[in-house]
């Protein structure tokens, strides 16, 4: 059994790496964001300042969240309902952003991605894997890219799933998003001392796994 950590700001390649290393190596891909987007959204249906945090950690006890992998990949269920899709709009982006800084939520969704970690071998992608959640996995990865190219990113990926957004606006909440999480007090998005980072600017999304692959090869 081994866990491996991918942190770094959103739309630095993360997931979209992680995805075919975990099918590569044949274990689990654990993307930890859709939790926080799950909070998020219920926050946002019920119409909660999403910044409060005690409103927010109200609505936390009757709060289910669930990881299924069908079909190898990873679906979220929120009370039961199932919201893989609907998390990835764009407004529920600053929602999570927003909810992740509140300590009684990140209690209790890190506990669950311990949990997942513990009974499988796989790959998590975040902002505080290998600092916070998993300070003992076996491989630490932290990646980066410029904000311009992020947003770039982001925004093709948006448009794609056919949201209409423009790329100024992606750029913005990325910017946003990047200052919210590495200023907060609780486990903020931060390089682990022993990870080992490099920044996907200028490499494509191959390059990025094989890159992955030949370090975790390496030392497997
Ligand atoms: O990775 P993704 O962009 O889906 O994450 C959405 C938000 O969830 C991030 O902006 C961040 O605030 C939060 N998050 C976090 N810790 C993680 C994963 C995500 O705080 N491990």
């Amino acid at each position: 059994m081994f866990n491996i950590a991918i942190d770094g700001p959103a739309g630095a390649g993360k997931s979209t790496a992680a995805k075919i290393v975990a099918a590569k190596l044949g274990i689990l891909y654990l993307d930890t964001g859709a939790m926080y987007r799950a909070i998020g959204l219920k926050a946002l249906r019920r119409g909660i300042n999403t910044r409060d945090a005690e409103k927010v950690a109200q609505m936390l006890p009757d709060t289910v969240v669930e990881i299924k992998h069908i079909d190898k990949t990873q679906n979220i269920f929120l009370d039961g309902e199932n919201v893989t899709h609907l998390i990835r709009e764009h407004n529920v982006s600053m929602a999570a952003s927003d909810v992740s800084a509140i300590p009684a939520v990140r209690l209790k969704l890190v506990e669950l991605q311990r949990q997942i970690a513990k009974q499988n071998s796989c790959i998590l992608d975040g902002r505080d894997i290998g600092t916070y959640v998993l300070p003992d996995a076996q491989f630490k990865f932290y990646i980066t890219a410029t904000a311009q190219e992020r947003a770039n990113r982001r925004h093709k990926e948006l448009l794609e799933k056919g949201q209409d957004v423009s790329y100024e606006d992606v750029l913005k909440d990325i910017v946003t998003r990047d200052k919210n999480d590495s200023t907060r007090e609780f486990a903020p998005l931060k390089k682990a001392d022993d990870a080992f980072e490099f920044d996907t600017t200028t490499m494509s999304i191959d390059e990025v796994v094989e890159k992955l692959l030949s370090i975790i090869g390496n030392k497997k």
